[in-house]
């Protein structure tokens, strides 16, 4: 299919709060159409996780693919490809962990964070299954950062400390 532009920071269409996806759409060539190039462009930008509207389109879906072995977070737990569709979330445990974070959508940059490190997620499949997740860990993270695009809300808002908020190369030299 196709690789899409990642719509970045200042965009405001990375501001608007995206309606729920028609769950008859699932199935349909244009929804398959979509997450093949949500996928697409993930692979091409090599990210983690992103959202429908990060590439300009206002439904409530999002992916999150964490590959096994070493990323440029770490060594990580792996995740296969899971669309997400009209999720929702609930956190089961408040206490908080931090990860410095990074956006398709603010290239370049990383930013401490912290959110619930367990939760449960209940969304649609693209198999129009209704299923319930628990993440533990960074893939709790990983979903809140992807979730929050949903809503219109990047990880910039949530900086812990703003003075710490940093280039990659500055991340790398004086914060790892
Ligand atoms: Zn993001």
């Amino acid at each position: 299919m196709a690789v899409r532009k990642v719509l970045k920071l200042g965009d405001p269409h990375l501001r608007e709060v995206a309606p729920a996806l028609d769950p008859g759409e699932i199935g349909t060539s244009a929804f398959q159409c979509l997450i093949t190039d949500m996928v697409d462009t993930l692979h091409d930008y090599g990210g983690i996780g992103l959202a429908a509207p990060q590439i300009g389109e206002l439904v409530r879906v999002a992916i999150i693919e964490i590959p096994a072995g070493s990323t440029r977070y770490g060594e990580l737990k792996p995740m296969p490809l899971t669309v997400f569709v009209n999720p929702r979330v609930e956190v089961l445990n408040p206490e908080t962990a931090g990860y410095w974070e990074g956006c398709l959508s603010v290239p370049g940059l990383r930013g401490y964070v912290e959110r619930p490190q367990h939760i449960r997620v209940a969304y649609t499949t693209t198999g129009q299954q209704n299923v319930e997740l628990e993440l533990k860990g960074f893939a709790a993270t990983v979903f809140q950062h992807e979730f929050d695009h949903l809503d219109g809300k990047l990880f910039v808002d949530r900086l812990v400390d703003t003075e710490r908020f940093s280039f990659e190369d500055e991340y790398e030299r004086y914060h790892l």
